[in-house]
């Protein structure tokens, strides 16, 4: 009785390919199908997405008009959406400077070049402080390891490398890097701001996307509650390439660190012999956005108020500085294309029959790109009754070569790591774990607010074998089309390779929803002391 969905797996490929008695889906056609998705959300008339938008309105209302087609009932706070508020801060350059002062030199830092301000609700106008460096910045007690332990950091600000010794658990090393367990660790040892060096050993978006990025609008939930993240007054991103200006008359240099990132242990820590002066201009205000929720109703009377949430990201950057004469930052990989995924889930469940004994929680998220707000919300302020018992989040399909690997995060995690090997085994698919611990891509997407809620949860994603041709395709794109406007509808893609993706998600879907036990986290799993 358990196992009801279970026997249909192929069903939906057959409907899809027009009813005809092939045993296999037309996976071509599923595919294209799932593309279509990605070129409407994609498309310019969206503008990007951005959370506030009235490019993320319409695009709202596609999702809604698909969830209704699938059969999905509206779940939101009103219909299918949930509303809500955020503040906006918006930094503005012509008021902004920092400058290193060491005894009468003063160095004016190039704010595009060298390093860029975080603006939040917290900043402040002028900071004046001295400098320490605190290695990577990472307290972790689980691990008795504190790179602050002993140094005195009142009044001062950390300047840290982002990362963390190869030898610490990734998960670990993702979750006391969240900016918000980071804020507080700082914050607690009396620090009033932080300069945080990128990590030149880890392969990431090149300087001058990231300082775009960072210089469009901020925003955090105007209702963050008391556990939310409290951001410290000042926040500076520096650029690997020029930061050996920070270590001058020191005695230590960059140079020398950046020979010690990635092994094991600490970095040393020392004062630094320069003081950050900034000045910093922010712009205000408010925006409200949606969360579009639709929902399954579990079939099993018992087991009904149990909900299992299928989630992705419909926001993206919007419009910014044009690359290649295109301001649309298009967002089709980034996550229409998880956005198109969940959408095929459900209609392809819907299509089948198949009528699940929990409910399906099907959850297109806002502010993700504004460091996970959507989700955040959502997860404090459920819009369905009852429990959620698991989070199944797609960002990014990366459909650009066939389907022979996925990478998992948190598959090590919960008994949900166990439910998808065994279907990836049956077809043929090897997991992996996170090939880039070093980037915490674990806390980077919207999982991670069911986890921090003691939900199980997991982040597939189209994976390949390690030193492979495609791992080079998966860097490339990454470095020319992740965060730019490249990421768009015309880029080449393998739109089976999804479709077979998105027919594994489903059918975890369905064999999370009909077990009899919900989901558990590993009782040696670091998530597991969330569980309530
Ligand atoms: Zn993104």
């Amino acid at each position: 009785m358990a196992q009801k969905s279970t026997i249909l797996p192929w069903l939906a490929g057959i409907v899809a390919s027009g009813g005809g008695a092939a045993a296999t889906p037309d996976w071509a056609a599923l595919g294209r199908r799932w593309w279509s998705h990605v070129e409407v959300l994609a498309d310019d008339r969206m503008e990007g997405r951005e959370t506030g938008s009235p490019g993320f309105a319409r695009a709202a209302d596609y999702v809604i008009q698909q969830f209704r087609a699938a059969g999905l009932q509206p779940a939101g706070s009103d219909g299918y959406l949930q509303s809500i508020d955020f503040q906006v801060n918006q930094l503005d350059p012509a008021r902004t400077s920092l400058e290193l002062v060491r005894g009468k030199d003063v160095h004016s830092v190039d704010l595009s070049q060298d390093a860029s301000h975080i603006v939040s609700s917290a900043t402040v106008e002028q900071c004046d402080a001295e400098t320490v460096f605190v290695g990577y910045g990472l307290s972790v007690p689980d691990l008795k390891y504190d790179d602050l332990a002993g140094l005195d950091l009142r009044g001062k600000i950390a300047v840290l490398v982002r990362g963390g010794p190869a030898d610490m658990p990734s998960a670990l090393k993702a979750h006391f890097q969240s900016p918000q367990v980071r804020s507080d660790s700082l914050r607690k040892a009396g620090a009033v701001g932080m300069v945080g060096i990128v990590n030149p050993t880890i392969p990431e978006l090149p300087w001058p996307r990231l300082v775009s990025g960072l210089l469009m609008p901020r925003m955090e939930l105007r209702d963050a509650g008391p556990d939310g993240y409290k951001p410290l007054p000042l926040v500076v991103t520096f650029n690997p390439d020029s930061a050996e200006m920070l270590f001058e008359g020191s005695g230590h240099s960059f140079k020398d660190l950046v020979g010690r990132l990635g092994k094991n242990g600490p970095l040393p820590r020392f004062p630094l012999a320069v003081r950050v002066r900034t000045r910093v201009g922010v712009t205000r205000r408010t925006a409200t956005c949606h969360n579009v929720v639709g929902v399954l109703p579990g079939s099993d009377p018992k087991l009904r108020n149990e909900y299992v949430v299928v989630s992705a990201h419909l926001d993206h950057l919007g419009i910014g500085t044009p690359i290649n004469g295109d301001p649309v930052y298009h967002g089709a990989i980034d996550n229409a294309s998880g956005v198109a995924s969940i959408l095929e889930i459900a209609r392809t469940i819907h299509d089948s029959g198949a009528a699940p004994r929990r409910s399906l929680v099907f959850l297109a998220v806002t502010g993700e790109e504004k460091f996970l707000l959507g989700s955040e919300y959502f997860a404090g302020h459920p819009t369905v009754p009852g429990r959620l018992v698991a989070n199944i989040n797609i960002d990014g399909v990366w459909s650009m070569f066939p389907l022979r690997a996925l990478e998992v995060l948190g598959v090590e995690e919960s008994t949900l790591g166990d439910d998808i090997r065994s279907l990836a085994t049956e077809a043929g698919v090897e997991i992996h774990t996170a090939y880039e611990p070093d980037r915490v891509l674990f806390i980077r997407s919207d999982q991670y607010n069911f986890i921090k809620r003691g939900v199980p949860a997991l982040f597939p994603q189209i994976g390949y074998a390690r030193g492979s041709p495609e791992e080079k395709l998966a860097h490339e794109w990454t470095r020319v089309r992740y965060h730019s406007p490249a990421d768009d509808a015309k880029q080449p893609v393998d739109p089976e390779a999804a479709a077979r993706f998105n027919d594994l998600q489903r059918r975890l879907v369905l064999k999370v929803a009909d077990a009899d036990a919900r989901p558990s986290w590993k009782p040696e799993s670091f998530f597991a002391r969330f569980a309530r």
